[in-house]
């Protein structure tokens, strides 16, 4: 069964349930490994209202300790989901590096001073030049994986969420250079199930993408962005039959921030 490596809890403010709660959701779907990515504090002021304080961050790192210890059949793993964004490293590098997170997970929510994912600033997009934000999107990827402060690129097609897109031809131009740098960085994308429970209705990143992601040995990994404990593993199905129909054979799993090659098994899938 797939890794989830995608969830949050109720310290970012905007989730929902116990991490017992998401504990008990993995094993009712059979998915024996997860991992805890709340959204890293960010003391600079950035984006206060969808995040925990510094001052709770020990509060987090004492919940996913005290489930570990309590859980015997199956793995937890201890992640972290970082913003990159222009300033970012100044805090983010020193302190990922004295925190024993297994993974780090790395997104973009905002375009300078625009929040594009959140639907209060939803308006914004009717006047926006769709391809111009884009551009910006996959610049600010560039950015993430240059800092080689991330392991996973979060959601990689985010700015999908509420339908307005590029055409196909154009979106693969825009995102090469950003694919090709996670691809010579050797990091990871996740198939994020998030995107089927927005506007969009698809999985992040779209079938274009990932493909262009396998054609560059992208390696890949699971993640349902679960807010509450109930979309633990939402989908697998459907993402595992995405990375299959696109010719992946493997995925990855992490542990202290090292990735190893699991093979993809497909034997229950339509
Ligand atoms: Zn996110
Ligand atoms: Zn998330």
């Amino acid at each position: 069964m797939l890794a989830d490596y995608h969830m949050h809890t109720s310290l970012c403010g905007h989730a929902e349930g116990s991490p017992e709660d998401y504990v008990n959701a993995a094993k009712q779907c059979g998915i024996k490994e997860i991992c805890f990515t709340d959204h890293a504090p960010n003391p600079d002021g950035y984006d206060p209202d969808n995040r925990m304080t510094l001052a709770q961050f020990p509060e987090y790192s004492d919940l996913v300790s005290s489930i570990q210890k309590q859980t015997s059949d199956m793995t937890i793993l201890y992640g972290i989901e970082a913003d990159y964004y222009h300033g970012c490293e100044a805090f983010l590098a020193p302190w990922l590096k004295k925190n024993d997170f297994d993974l780090v997970i790395g997104s973009v929510h905002y375009i300078a001073e625009w929040g594009f994912d959140n639907p209060a600033e939803k308006e914004t997009w009717k006047s926006a030049d769709v391809s111009h934000v884009w551009r910006d999107y996959f610049t600010l990827l560039t950015k993430l994986v240059d800092t080689g402060l991330y392991d996973i690129v979060g959601h990689l097609d985010l700015p999908k969420k509420f339908r307005y897109c590029p055409p196909d031809a154009e979106l693969a131009e825009i995102a090469t250079p950003a694919l090709d740098k996670i691809a010579e960085a050797d990091m990871t994308i996740e198939l994020n199930t998030g995107g089927l429970r927005k506007a969009v209705n698809e999985i992040y990143p779209s079938p274009l993408l990932l493909k262009m992601a396998r054609e560059r040995n992208i390696s890949i990994c699971f993640g349902s962005d679960a807010h509450i404990p109930s979309q633990v593993g939402h989908e697998f199905n459907m993402a595992l039959k995405l990375a299959k129909d696109t010719g992946y054979s493997e995925c990855v799993r992490y542990l202290k921030r090292e990735k190893r090659s699991i093979p993809l098994h497909f034997d229950h899938i339509a």
